[in-house]
């Protein structure tokens, strides 16, 4: 984000809005990926599950969309499921209003379906395919999103490879680079992100590392974006790994970020994982993002994340007293307009 974007996404935490808005725009995806937070039984705080929340089609999901952005104001929106593709169509639709209002987007999705060569038309359009490691790993866990099917469905769009590291990854030495050189060497990318494999707490996952592996990976990533400058994460960030927020209060991220499932009523917390994330093992590329503006020095011994915690406080007790919280929703004209 550029420098102008940050101040006024602090004068709208200032104001009392989070300036990340995440929205889980269906319950349905083709793929049954193994640890898949979204349909973990405790991803919604555990007495429903996504699946079984009712979710929205068509003109009606766009317009119920349109109608939470315009009264949340976000300043970036991610599209989550599920699979947002599974809604190509009303994507098609919503990404233009999107554009015109000037919100950073992105799009999280296997690559299942074609990204249309169109969408590079939006220049604040990010376009992240999750990829699970090397081919024999990725096909095996990703099955119908194959290396081939994403291959043939990227063939002329632009998009960010984003990859969780998980223990089996972290095992091998020589397994990330190795993802770096089949990855980097391709016209349609253009950059790489890495997250480690974040748990609930006290889960069992195998995809969980160990504290060696996960010190064994951020000297590797450390190592790694000297030498492939696509892999677009910044040293103070990978460092962050080491010692991430020690709860969601400490979290930037989850403090500047509204998570809405299906029903775009449910809200998820703490963060994007829902249910009770274990922080002291987050290896999530946004949280840590943040952690290391939060850790930036500003003055002396004042860092971002002193302002921002000050900030926020000052913003949701100017919320409460302003009787702004859950405000109506304004109708959206422009959002008319297009239906
Ligand atoms: S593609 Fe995403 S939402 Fe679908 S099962 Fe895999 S991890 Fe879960
Ligand atoms: S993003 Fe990570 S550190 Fe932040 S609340 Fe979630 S699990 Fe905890």
């Amino acid at each position: 984000m550029k420098t102008s974007e940050v101040l006024k996404a602090w004068a709208g935490i200032l104001a009392g809005n989070k300036p990340y808005l995440s929205i889980e725009i269906t319950k349905e995806c083709p793929l049954r990926c193994p640890g898949c937070y979204a349909f973990d039984p405790a991803h919604l705080g555990g007495d429903t599950e996504l699946r079984q929340l009712s979710d929205f089609k068509g003109v009606d999901l766009v317009r119920n969309i349109l109608t939470v952005i315009d009264r949340e104001k976000p300043r970036h929106v991610s599209l989550v499921g599920g699979d947002p593709l599974v809604r190509y169509r009303e994507l098609e639709m919503l990404l233009p209003e999107l554009d015109t209002r000037k919100i950073y987007t992105q799009i999280v999705t296997s690559a299942f379906r074609l990204i249309p060569a169109e969408w590079g038309r939006f220049s604040r359009l990010t376009v992240a395919i999750s990829i699970d490691g090397l081919q024999p790993e990725h096909d095996e866990r990703r099955k119908p999103a194959t290396y081939e099917r994403i291959l043939k469905n990227i063939a002329d769009a632009r998009v960010t490879i984003h990859s969780t590291i998980t223990s089996y990854m972290a095992a091998r030495p020589g397994y990330i680079e190795e993802f770096l050189r089949f990855w980097s060497g391709r016209p349609q990318i253009e950059r790489i992100w890495f997250s480690l494999f974040t748990p609930q707490r006290g889960a069992t996952d195998p995809e969980i590392l160990t504290p060696a592996q996960r010190a064994f990976v951020v000297e590797d990533l450390l190592r790694l974006r000297l030498l492939y400058p696509i892999l677009e994460m910044r040293e103070s960030l990978i460092r962050e790994i080491i010692a991430p927020p020690t709860s969601p209060a400490d979290c930037i991220f989850a403090r500047t970020t509204h998570t809405l499932s299906a029903d775009l009523k449910t809200k998820i917390t703490p963060c994007q994982f829902g249910g009770d994330p274990d922080c002291s093992q987050c290896g999530c590329i946004a949280s840590m993002g943040l952690a290391a503006v939060g850790n930036h020095r500003v003055l002396g011994g004042l860092t971002a994340g002193h302002l921002f915690h000050v900030s926020d406080r000052i913003g949701q007790a100017w919320k409460k007293v302003s009787g702004t919280f859950e405000p109506p929703a304004p109708e959206s004209k422009a959002a008319f307009t297009i239906l």
